[in-house]
């Protein structure tokens, strides 16, 4: 099982992506993890990234696209993968496409979370404060949720060309939007 999720930031991703992953047997790969990772262990990517990511920007598509070929060349993603976070521009969707064309594989479906904006707003300024995700401004999750409009929200339409989009209404208990993605992909 291959499986993309997107959604705007705050949509629950990293947590259903989590869930999911578990579901069916395959690792969750979230590329804002593997940046806080290098950060936090000040690795040379996490010095590059560090600034960047903070001001809610999107990380260079080489910068990128090189760590995803790299983690997804690891056994565990052999069998199948749910990349969350990733792609986030169309450049990316087509590095990711070349990607899996070299071992003649592809996508079984892309999961879309959608929610309302505000919602999701609130919901940020939330976790900011329990994870202490200091960087978390208001005016950063703002920053956040226009890039990802401008950005990643059209993937949504090019996965949704391919036939390979699965929307799943993420507004609700964690319980519930999982057992509704789960439906959703089985
Ligand atoms: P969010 O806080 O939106 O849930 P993530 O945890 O997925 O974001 O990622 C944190 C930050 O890492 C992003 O704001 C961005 O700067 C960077 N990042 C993560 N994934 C990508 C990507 N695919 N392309 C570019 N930048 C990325």
């Amino acid at each position: 099982m291959r499986l993309i999720i997107l959604g705007p930031p705050g949509a629950g991703k990293g947590t259903q992506a989590a869930r999911i992953a578990e579901h069916f047997g395959i690792p969750a790969i979230s590329t804002g993890d593997i940046f806080r990772a290098n950060i936090k262990n000040g690795t040379e990517l996490g010095k590059q990234v560090q600034e960047i990511t903070a001001s809610g920007g999107y990380v260079s598509d080489d910068i990128t696209n090189a760590i995803v070929e790299d983690r997804l060349a690891q056994d565990d993603a052999a069998e199948g993968f749910l990349l969350d976070g990733y792609p986030r521009t169309t450049g990316q969707v087509a590095a990711l496409d070349a990607m899996l064309a070299k071992s003649d594989l592809g996508l079984d479906k892309v999961l879309a979370l959608t929610v309302d904006e505000d919602a999701v707003v609130e919901r940020l300024l939330k976790r900011a404060e329990i994870e202490g995700r200091v960087d978390d401004t208001e005016d950063v999750i703002r920053e956040r949720q226009a890039i990802y409009r401008r950005e990643t929200a059209p993937l949504v339409e090019v996965y949704g060309e391919r036939g390979l989009l699965v929307e799943v209404d993420g507004l609700g208990a964690m319980d519930e939007v999982t057992e509704r993605i789960v439906t959703a992909l089985s």
